[in-house]
């Protein structure tokens, strides 16, 4: 009787977990990603270093009325970390705050720029993360480009397979958006082992893409789109 009743209330907290990941799913706009309960691969588990790109000294791009892309990074980051925990990912953040990885003592820009890199793509190797996954915005001089954009090292098919999944998210839910996943000869895609993609979450060069990804409202968006295709990039994993 005891037994049965143990298990009775198993069961029933193990289906109230389920309504409550599918009502999250249902209302937080991740409505086509599957409940995380299914057996075998899944995202749940994994190890995935979030690297929120520049700080401190380095602010990155500087979009119109001074909006930060080092900023805009981190803020991601922070929604995608959320996101993640939530579906017990373990992830490691590249960085907490404003701040680069470089030596304080260090002043040659340069130098600083390099040991910041070197030291973002360590902390990934250190870990044997299962994934990298770094964000930027990007910049051009003319104003009219626009949309998200994601990077991986050529011939790396693992990291393309990373990289079309997250794209192919970010268009579907924050579209219109003709770009595609692309190969990019970024340090940290190419100096880590693991498989790693680049997002440039779009152009902070164009005035109403940098006044949307300022907004917290977007940046939660554009991190669901993330998350989605990294959920779907392991549900895909053999
Ligand atoms: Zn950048």
């Amino acid at each position: 009787m005891r037994v049965w009743f143990l298990r009775a209330q198993h069961l029933a907290w193990w289906v109230l977990g389920c309504l409550t990941l599918g009502i999250y799913l249902g209302t937080g706009g991740l409505w086509a990603v599957p409940a995380a309960t299914g057996a075998g691969g899944g995202i749940s588990g994994r190890t995935i270093v979030l690297d929120a790109g520049h700080g401190g000294i380095d602010p990155g791009a500087v979009g119109p009325g001074g909006v930060l892309e080092k900023d805009i990074t981190l803020a991601i980051a922070r929604e995608l970390e959320r996101l993640l925990s939530r579906a017990a990912v373990f992830v490691i953040m590249v960085r907490h705050g404003d701040y680069d990885l470089a030596d304080s003592s260090e002043m040659q820009l340069l130098n600083r720029k390099r040991q910041d890199l070197e030291r973002r793509v360590r902390i990934a190797e250190e870990a044997q993360a299962d994934l990298y996954l770094s964000i930027h915005a990007n910049y051009f001089p003319s104003p009219v480009w626009s949309g998200a954009q994601t990077f991986y090292y050529e011939n790396q098919e693992a990291s393309a397979a990373l990289a079309r999944a997250i794209q192919g998210e970010l268009v579907r839910r924050l579209g219109p958006n003709t770009r595609t996943a692309k190969a990019g000869n970024y340090r940290v895609l190419r100096d880590t082992s693991m498989p790693a993609a680049l997002v440039e979450v779009g152009f902070l060069s164009n005035p109403r893409e940098a006044e949307l990804l300022a907004d917290p409202v977007y940046q939660k968006k554009v991190a669901e789109a993330i998350f989605a295709g990294l959920y779907r990039y392991f549900q895909e994993q053999p």
